[in-house]
């Protein structure tokens, strides 16, 4: 198996003798956008001098500037069914957590998509618990068929990533064959041990299954798939470590990695008890796992949800994360209850309750643009074609003008007056730095045609 926790343990403390000059070398090769080596990365997660984590932090943030530049792709989760048959102790769904489950009929589906295009959003996460009796694969892409034919006004969902559980190489193919962006599966924790404890019933207790899952998945013909460790369940030195050996797993067997990880930090849900999780990661060492994460993989997109607040969100932006949800409900008909004021229940806490105009108007303030991007997925560019292009640096000369064009709809569509003219100023400034002279004139022209003729969806 190519996670061992005694093999990640015994690098891990080898690596607190790593001399100076060594780390030195490995902060420039992580300056020069190179990526790392698990054993480089476990040399990084054993500084601690206020030096180094600078130095780590500064890399980061160059990083981040130099290959997602200014802007943020915005998505948001569409909770379809909360059925589940899995025990996982860290999760509010979790099926000795007794309450009225349900799981959305297609008008409801139809409902829920409509409240979040009306928000502009173009790319959705499809979340769904384990039932197969409920939930099983032919409804989800029932779901995901709805999804795509659901247009209302000028909106429509253009990506739908899918966040299911751990399934066969067959049910892959047919999720392949639904059109899904990225298939999403979070391993919770790569220590063994914890996520025997964790898990205390159901499919999903079986280690080795679901962290074979991405195998099957890519023999299954999907090429994108996201990664993800719930940072609380165990050591979270130990879980990035157990990523990055993953990624370097799916690189060495399929010739691509993670597409995005996702880096949820353990927070308060309904029915569950804290205090029985003593590995709870403070600001302080989360802002520096995420960092050693930019450091390690500098072109899989890095996706922080719901759950931090603002301050975290704002830090995390400048150091690495490169998608936001927002806005977002993790309860199945969220959306419309919350559109209705109905009481909910959530699959956790949602630290930043800001509304997505909200969220979307501070975040151009900030000097971000937002992008409701979504086209590498339909031009084909996924999995190795996707990473070949990213690591050559192509990639940004078509992300900075489809999120100015997105980021226009969303204004005319969604924004009022104010935010137009603010975002009309964004793009103007922002559009200097295409490179590319006929692409930037390009863009400007179909800027123009969304905002005086109506029309949509330009990308490149
Ligand atoms: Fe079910 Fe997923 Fe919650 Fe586990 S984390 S109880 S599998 S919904
Ligand atoms: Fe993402 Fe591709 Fe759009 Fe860039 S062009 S934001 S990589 S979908």
């Amino acid at each position: 198996m190519f996670i061992d926790k005694q093999y990640i343990q015994d690098t891990l403390a080898a690596a607190e003798n790593t001399p100076d000059a060594a780390i030195t070398a490995i902060l420039d090769k992580a300056e020069a956008m190179q990526g790392l080596t698990h054993k480089e990365i476990a040399a990084l997660l054993a500084c601690d001098s206020p030096a180094q984590l600078q130095r780590i932090f500064d890399i980061a943030g160059q990083i981040k500037r130099h290959i997602y530049g200014n802007r943020i792709v915005m998505f948001a989760p569409l909770y379809v069914s909360d059925y589940c048959v899995n025990k996982c102790t860290y999760c509010s769904y979790n099926c000795g957590h007794s309450f009225g489950r349900r799981k959305l009929t297609m008008d409801e589906v139809r409902a829920e998509v409509i409240e979040l295009e009306k928000m502009g959003h173009k790319r959705l996460a499809l979340e769904a618990g384990e039932h197969d009796k409920e939930c099983p694969l032919d409804y989800v892409i029932d779901c995901i068929k709805t999804i795509y034919d659901m247009k209302f006004e000028n909106g429509e969902i253009r990506r739908v990533n899918v966040n299911i559980a751990a399934t066969t190489v067959e049910n892959y193919q047919c999720l392949q064959a639904a059109g899904i962006g990225t298939y999403i599966l979070f391993q919770e924790t790569y220590d063994k041990d914890v996520y025997e404890n964790v898990h205390i019933s159901g499919p999903k207790k079986d280690y080795a299954y679901h962290l074979t899952a991405f195998d099957r998945a890519m023999e299954g013909g999907i090429d994108d798939v996201g990664a993800g460790v719930l940072f609380g369940l165990s050591d979270p030195y130990l879980e990035v470590m157990g990523l990055m050996l993953h990624n370097e797993h799916l690189e060495e067997r399929f010739g691509v990695g993670f597409h995005t990880i996702s880096v949820p930090r353990l927070c308060r849900a309904e029915g569950m008890d804290m205090s029985a999780f003593p590995n709870l990661v403070d600001d302080a060492a989360f802002e520096k796992v995420v960092a050693v994460i930019r450091l390690a993989v500098p072109f899989t997109g890095l996706i922080l949800s719901t759950r931090e607040d603002h301050d975290m969100r704002e830090k995390l932006l400048k150091i690495g994360v490169s998608q936001l949800s927002a806005g977002s409900s993790t309860e199945v008909g969220g959306y419309i209850k919350r559109a209705t004021q109905e009481e909910s229940m959530s699959q956790f806490k949602v630290n930043d309750e800001r509304t997505a105009p909200e969220i979307i108007a501070e975040l151009l303030d900030d000097g971000y643009i937002p992008s409701f991007c979504t086209a590498c997925y339909r031009s084909g560019r996924t999995g190795d074609r996707f990473m070949s292009l990213a690591k050559s640096g192509q990639i940004k000369n078509v992300c900075l003008p489809n999120a100015l064009m997105t980021l226009c709809e969303y204004a005319m569509d969604y924004g009022d007056e104010a935010f137009r003219t603010k975002t009309k100023a964004a793009i103007m400034a922002n559009a200097d730095n295409i490179g590319n002279e006929q692409v930037r004139v390009q863009t400007l022209a179909n800027v123009d045609k969304i905002m005086n003729s109506g029309e949509r969806d330009f990308f490149l």
